[in-house]
């Protein structure tokens, strides 16, 4: 594997936060789902304050409500029509406010959106967003418009988001969009596309404007990362697989951290473990949806593994990358599953030992293979019972996690003050745990050494240990700003002192 240095420093600082100018047409955006969504959003904003719309927080004053959908399970489809309802209201008081809906539910359910829902004037695409511009002009011009056409080239490569992030420390890059996979419940091949992969360069431009930005941690983003292929069509020594770019983006800065999502088990290659091994700013934590413990289930959700694949996965990644962090998605209630199947899924959790999951009672979303050949035959109260089990189980395994690491320290990344007060910081360890600890004089942004002292199922607790990198360069800070205002105070008296001879010295021409 190449250590080569890659330079990308030709790069003009670029500033990328939302530009607030309350005198020009005023763009609110509500995101639901996703990190892709989070992006897109920022993608979004990008677009439209190229085109004379600027961002605000306060959906009182906007001109223009975009809200940015999800369509992979029911209830986060609902969360967005109770939005619409709330919107008819806001533009009752505002008639000339638009209102726009992006995203995957844009894409699913465009033809009810626009007739059911009256006050929506405009329905777009994810991979439509470049025509952002020219649809609003039409909707200004009194029309309603769609656009939701899936394309299989758009990347948005070129598009540098503008990041509505409160804390300015961690980012999204997408990497990718789409997903080829057609697991038999989920929706996004079919609101997202097929699977196109980012160009190496503009990923790699992208993270070089955020580090100037003063970020200090990316995540790279895409549906299945482990299956970025970059085809470089002249030079096939020159092709990108996701191994090679995560190399690339750690080497852009080693102070840098970096963290990818989502992967899968079938796709997930022992070069991408190695390579999170070798580099020390690449976080050690892989998110490995399982979805079932039951190989008849997986096969059923058209997953292309097996419960013994899967667990071979978790041991090499244990083994190449012994602290690492494994976290997980699990369904429960899915098509035809039997006790038996849901025992499986409870073992495999155990052996697996996850620091994490996201859990969920299995929701048919239409038109998918499943709601097309298989029956949702798990009772609700069954599907309740059994997601129980799991977040029981998964609470213990969290919970035990978090123990094993009291008394041990972490490099911590601060990204913010601590939920319940302002003298505490909340931040990450490599393996993406929530560390709260005292702030002393340390702000969103440091990276903080921290001893475990207690913990939650969620939360570890930690004391700093003092480091002393950080306590030399807070004292150089003091001395070099004391230095700064004595200088400025001497200047200040040989600038009037200055004054003062010229006046003199003027006077003295003149008599
Ligand atoms: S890998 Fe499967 S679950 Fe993930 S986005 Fe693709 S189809 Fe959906």
């Amino acid at each position: 594997m190449s250590k080569q240095k890659i330079n990308t420093k030709t790069i003009d600082y670029k500033s990328i936060k939302p530009i607030l100018d309350r005198s020009k047409k005023l763009v609110y955006i509500e995101t639901y789902g996703c990190q892709m969504n989070v992006n897109d959003s920022e993608l979004v904003l990008a677009i439209l304050q190229d085109n004379g719309y600027f961002f605000t927080k306060d959906i009182n004053e906007a001109d223009l409500i975009l809200i940015n959908t999800c369509s992979i399970r029911e209830n986060a489809e609902q969360r967005v029509w109770g939005r619409l309802n709330v919107f008819r209201i806001a533009k009752t008081k505002k008639t000339s406010l638009k209102v726009g809906v992006i995203g995957c539910m844009a894409e699913r359910l465009k033809e009810q959106l626009l007739e059911r829902e009256k006050i929506v004037d405009m329905v777009v695409g994810p991979d439509a967003y470049r025509s952002l511009p020219d649809l609003l002009r039409n909707v200004e011009a009194g029309q309603k418009d769609v656009n939701v056409l899936l394309s299989r080239e758009e990347t948005y490569a070129d598009i540098t988001p503008v990041r509505m992030d409160e804390n300015g420390v961690s980012a999204f890059v997408s990497i990718m969009r789409g997903c080829n996979n057609v697991c038999s419940y989920c929706v996004v091949p079919y609101t997202r596309g097929a699977e196109r992969s980012r160009s190496p360069k503009t990923i790699l431009n992208e993270i070089q404007i955020l580090v100037d930005n003063g970020y200090k941690e990316v995540t790279l983003l895409g549906q299945n990362v482990d299956s970025y292929f970059w085809k470089d069509e002249k030079n096939p020594e020159k092709d990108v697989n996701f191994a090679q770019l995560l190399e690339m983006v750690a080497l852009v800065n080693p102070l840098m951290r970096v963290r990818f999502a989502t992967s899968h088990p079938k796709d997930i290659s022992n070069g991408v473990l190695y390579t999170m091994a070798m580099y020390e700013n690449i976080c050690n934590c892989v998110h490995l949806p399982v979805q079932s413990g039951s190989t008849r289930i997986l096969e059923l959700m058209n997953r292309k593994y097996t419960r013994e694949h899967y667990l071979e996965r978790i041991a090499k990644i244990r083994k190449i990358i012994p602290d690492c962090a494994i976290t997980t998605d699990v369904i429960a209630g899915f098509c035809t599953e039997t006790d038996y199947d849901h025992a499986q899924t409870l073992s495999l959790m155990t052996e697996a030992d996850y620091d994490f999951a996201y859990m969920f009672k299995y929701s048919e979303r239409p038109n998918t293979k499943a709601a097309r050949q298989l029956k949702d035959d798990v009772p609700e109260d069954l599907k309740t019972k059994r997601l129980s089990e799991i977040i029981e189980l998964q609470n213990r395994l969290s919970l035990e996690s978090n123990k094993r690491d009291i008394g041990k320290i972490f490099n911590v990344l601060a990204d913010g003050f601590s939920k319940r007060s302002d003298e505490y910081l909340s931040g990450r360890t490599s393996q993406n745990k929530t560390v709260v600890f005292p702030k002393k004089n340390y702000a969103a942004g440091d990276f903080v050494n921290a001893e475990i002292i207690s913990c939650t199922s969620a939360t570890l607790i930690g004391e700093i240990v003092e480091n002393e990198q950080h306590e030399t360069i807070h004292e150089l800070k003091n001395i070099l700003g004391e230095t700064i205002h004595i200088f400025e105070e001497k200047t200040e008296k040989a600038r009037n002192k200055i004054k003062q001879n010229i006046n003199k010295t003027t006077k003295k021409w003149k008599q």
